[in-house]
């Protein structure tokens, strides 16, 4: 026995890419196997109350750190500016 961590095989939920991992590590996201969408998430990609069927059905999935890291590159990153807007001059 080694004292490496024991990693697993899965496959990205957000890029479809087989990578490894450590279970006990990494990023998971429920995921409702009826609709391939986390529960409660509209195809439009708008969020709803999900129903108590659609939370018993979802399954955790792992997410790749690659796809982990562009998610918070994304939360961080500073929210467009918004022009003024042009008024005439009085
Ligand atoms: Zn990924």
């Amino acid at each position: 026995m080694d004292d490496k961590p024991i990693t697993t095989i899965g496959r990205c939920y957000a890029c479809r890419r087989a990578f490894a991992f450590d279970p006990s590590t990494v990023t998971l996201f429920d995921v409702d196997p009826a609709t391939g969408l986390p529960p409660g998430m509209t195809p439009l990609g708008s969020m709803r109350e999900p129903t108590p069927e659609s939370l018993a059905r979802a399954v955790k999935e792992p997410v790749c750190p690659r796809c982990v890291e562009k998610a918070r590159a994304f939360l961080d990153a500073p929210a467009a500016p918004w022009p003024p807007w042009p008024r005439p001059d009085r």
